[in-house]
């Protein structure tokens, strides 16, 4: 898509966004080349013991990679014109509740990504029942609608901005990003303008995972070390260059975790605003 009409439709085409398309075949890892690459950077090792803690094999921590993290986009009320495609993407501000609701009646404990990836890269315990929250794209209502919310529950959370859109009409300003993070919450990549990083070539690549690393972190004042994949598409070939890039983590949708690259490879469910209480739970629950 050209930059020009991206950013025209940037308000109603993205709700679809971090969906990846139905006619698109998952990779596989049978479909792979060997690689000889060690596991994920290390560089982000936490410095409080004396003795520097052990990063983990890439099979611990695909052997760890169970804590389920959920995916949201737009929380706001249906508008006539939204799709019914997009109507599984849109969560209503009293659903998003009533679902954050039935997590704290399920027991499940949300806890932050810092605190997901000490875990899986160092074994730093975690609480009973773990689950993640992130929020893909950018929109608006991440600040108006989830950050309230999120802070009545006392719940941590992930937000993952496309560059492209910030300060626009109905998405993040870089003020409301600095809330989102003095708040607490991590602030994550999700690349410039929401292209597949399956598909990126050429100076693509500085493009869509080195710069809106680097915005981010002009904003933030700190680094930003993890991203997720626009649509959830990623690619074997990719994963050097999101390493290159500088990301500790990246999050996908529903593919099996890299084999290699785990940490690069977490997987994540959205939730459709259709699911009541018991279903959230019983999907978590199956992660
Ligand atoms: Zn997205």
């Amino acid at each position: 898509m050209q930059r020009r009409t991206f950013l025209a439709a940037a308000g109603t085409a993205l709700l679809a966004a971090c969906s990846r398309p139905a006619d698109d075949a998952a990779p596989t890892p049978a479909g792979r080349s060997p690689r000889t690459s060690g596991p994920a950077p290390t560089s982000a090792a936490p410095t409080t013991s004396s003795a520097p803690p052990t990063p983990a094999t890439a099979a611990e921590v695909l052997a760890r990679a169970t804590v389920p993290v959920l995916c949201f986009h737009q929380l706001r009320d249906f508008r006539p014109d939204d799709s019914a495609y997009a109507r599984t993407l849109i969560t209503p501000p009293p659903v998003f509740r009533a679902q954050l609701q039935a997590l704290r009646d399920g027991g499940r404990t949300p806890i932050g990504v810092p605190d997901l990836l000490d875990h899986l890269q160092f074994g730093a315990p975690l609480p009973d029942r773990p689950v993640v929250l992130t929020f893909d794209d950018g929109s608006v209502t991440h600040h108006s609608v989830a950050l309230p919310v999120l802070q009545e529950f006392g719940f941590p959370a992930a937000f993952f901005p496309m560059t492209v859109v910030l300060g626009k009409t109905d998405w993040l300003s870089a003020d409301q990003l600095r809330d989102l993070d003095r708040a607490g919450m991590t602030i994550g990549a999700h690349s410039w303008d929401h292209q597949r990083v399956d598909r990126l070539t050429g100076d693509q690549w500085a493009v869509q995972l080195d710069q809106p690393r680097a915005e981010l972190a002009g904003i933030l004042g700190h680094p930003v070390d993890v991203m997720a994949y626009p649509h959830g598409m990623w690619s074997p070939e990719a994963l050097p260059r999101v390493e290159a890039a500088g990301y500790r983590a990246a999050f996908q949708l529903a593919d099996p975790l890299d084999p290699t690259y785990p940490l690069l490879t977490l997987r994540r469910i959205m939730p459709p605003p259709t699911w009541d209480g018991p279903t959230l739970l019983a999907r978590v629950e199956a992660f």
